[in-house]
């Protein structure tokens, strides 16, 4: 029996808080649809804290999967076969048992209507060979299952055990002929918590399994820093030296413990872009040496033949068409990045973005290009970008 989730009424829906109710919203991988809200697995460092969702552990729906596809195809941020999209990685995970049917349901509404964007299903949760089969069927979208893997061991931190993602990415991946691919998503890698030489080789051996693997830190935001005190859970960062300086010489480790013939990236949308044999959707080879070092060659190279600096009159006429974007100025174009002012929110800088394949920063921001370094892993910022 297949049991789905309850949907919320609309005076239930009106108490939620603002940003819940936002069911799509432009993230940094890709426009982000979440129609369904709640989540047991517990996670101490989740996104839900940012969102007032904490206290939801059951998933409910804001809309039909029906409704919530006709929301996100009529975006005014959404384009056909351009714009990376992700489906419940807000708030619940996408393969919960009573979840699992909208998010395949969503899929193949999408694929039906023969859109070849890129969809990115992040889950720590169980998959089964069914989910092969159904995912298989897909006919047109780039489809990617992220498999959120840590290997920590603190059950008040994480109390749905690693080792599930790790089988359900084996089970995803053996397949010899499949339409999705797969990525071992390393986070969150916290020094002192997950970072022994035995962590590190168990990491890259599950690597093997997957199409591509990337590695972050710990999105450590104000909420959830609170949420750690609150619960006496030990402090990831205590103090800046170790903001600053552990997650570098972790990041040293991490690159020496993989070796060259198991792709790694930095950024999710490379490892993304990597799997399905495309150049990065983010733009990130402007950045350059301090994120590509450890690209592999034939990456590279499709990322170098996709690199091209828009005009600015290019960038004016992609943003011509978002009415939050009238104020835009365009202060410097280089061969890293677009340099924009006067845009309110980040959501139609992630737009330009990702219609142009090229890096837009926001000028408010000269710190930002920093952040794509290697010390900045881990760090306590509400800023930090993909
Ligand atoms: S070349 Fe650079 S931008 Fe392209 S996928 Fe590799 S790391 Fe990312």
């Amino acid at each position: 029996m297949v049991t789905h989730v309850a949907l919320l009424s609309r005076d239930q829906i009106d108490q939620l808080p603002e940003r819940a109710r936002e069911v799509v919203e432009y993230r940094k991988s890709g426009l982000s649809l979440n129609h369904i809200q709640g989540c047991p697995l517990d996670c101490a460092y989740c996104i839900r804290h940012t969102y007032g969702l904490w206290d939801q552990r059951v998933p409910r729906a804001l809309m039909s999967d029906a409704q919530a596809v006709e929301e996100l195809v009529t975006h005014r941020y959404f384009q056909p076969h351009v714009t990376p999209v992700q489906v419940f990685n807000r708030a619940t995970d996408p393969f919960l048992p009573v979840v699992r049917p909208h998010t395949l349901a969503v899929l193949e509404d999408l694929d039906e209507l023969g859109l070849t964007n890129h969809v990115l299903i992040i889950t720590r949760h169980q998959m089964k060979p069914e989910d092969i089969e159904r995912l298989n069927q897909l006919r047109y979208l780039k489809v990617t299952l992220l498999f959120t893997y840590s290997g920590i061991e603190n059950s008040d931190i994480e109390p749905y055990p690693s080792h599930v993602a790790a089988e359900s990415l084996k089970l995803m991946s053996r397949p010899a002929h499949r339409r999705y691919r797969t990525v071992l998503y390393w986070r969150p890698l916290v020094p002192g918590l997950n970072d022994s030489p035995e962590h590190l080789d168990s990491a890259y051996r599950l690597a093997a399994h997957a199409d591509a693997t990337v590695f972050t830190g710990l999105f450590y935001r104000n909420e959830i820093a609170d949420y750690y005190k609150a619960n006496g859970l030990p402090e990831p960062y205590d103090d800046t030296a170790r903001r600053k300086i552990v997650p570098e010489t972790l990041e040293q480790r991490v690159l020496a413990t993989f070796d060259a013939a198991t792709p790694l990236f930095r950024k999710t949308s490379c490892a993304v872009a990597y799997a399905h044999g495309l150049p990065d959707y983010n733009g990130h080879y402007g950045i350059g040496h301090e994120l590509c070092d450890i690209c592999p060659l034939s990456q590279l190279e499709l990322c170098a033949n996709a690199h091209r600096p828009p005009s600015p009159e290019r960038l004016r006429e992609v943003a011509s068409t978002l009415p939050e974007a009238r104020g835009l100025v365009v202060v410097d174009i280089t061969e890293r990045a677009a340099v924009v002012s006067g845009l309110e929110i980040e959501q139609p800088r992630y737009y330009l973005q990702h219609s142009l394949g090229f890096q837009v920063h926001d000028a408010r921001h000269p710190h930002r290009e920093r952040r794509h370094g290697r010390a900045d892993i881990g760090w306590k910022d509400e800023r930090q970008d993909d």
